[in-house]
């Protein structure tokens, strides 16, 4: 099979398996496989996300501008993978836990993450005892300002702590990633239960 032919088939596998979890409901979301160094295959806008076709998936240049049919976020996925040539897929819901949990953040800019032996799903995190750093952003329609906020918040790991493989925007969703398709899937399902584990702590604890 084509690097392209696995990057479009991972996509839609992502795609089915977030919506049968109901983390992107009507028609929200957007999911991308890196092909090449070079391009990406992307959901483009508007589209089931639990039923993908291979023609709802978009072969983006990332040096190029976004292909019509793009959605609004693509430039949040394509922005990543040009800073950061390891990520092999990013994965973006509007998940329940997720989207509340990011509101409680608005007034810092994250979330931390400790404590939780599930917190080792997460690349990197070898222990419950890490403190696990959640960036959160307010969610803002203009896309590339927020991506420039994204990006320098990105680059300033928070002292002491573990950045984590994705990020929230506040009232929105959760974007993580991963080195492969496999990755991307095991964070986003580790991040999205993590918040599920704190939104249930919290209400117990003061
Ligand atoms: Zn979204």
């Amino acid at each position: 099979m084509s690097a392209r032919a696995a990057a479009v088939g991972a996509v839609i596998e992502a795609g089915r398996t977030a919506s049968i979890r109901h983390w992107v409901p009507a028609t929200s979301g957007n999911f991308s496989v890196r092909i090449d160094a070079e391009t990406v295959a992307i959901t483009r806008s508007g589209v089931d996300k639990g039923d993908l076709k291979p023609a709802d998936i978009l072969i983006q240049p990332l040096e190029q501008p976004l292909l019509p049919g793009s959605s609004a976020e693509a430039e949040l996925h394509t922005a990543l993978y040009r800073k950061h040539p390891a990520i092999g897929a990013i994965f973006h819901v509007h998940s329940p836990a997720a989207t509340v949990f990011s509101r409680l953040a608005v007034s810092t800019d994250s979330l931390t993450l400790t404590g939780w032996e599930l917190q080792k799903a997460l690349s990197g995190v070898k222990t419950h005892e890490a403190i696990v750093d959640v960036p959160v952003f307010a969610n803002d329609q203009d896309i590339g300002a927020l991506s420039r906020r994204v990006d320098a918040r990105l680059s300033r790991a928070v002292d002491g702590a573990i950045s984590a493989p994705g990020y929230l925007l506040a009232g929105h969703g959760l974007y993580a990633w991963g080195a492969s398709p496999a990755e991307a899937a095991r964070h986003l399902e580790a991040l999205e239960t993590l918040f599920e584990f704190e939104l249930s702590y919290r209400r117990f604890t003061p």
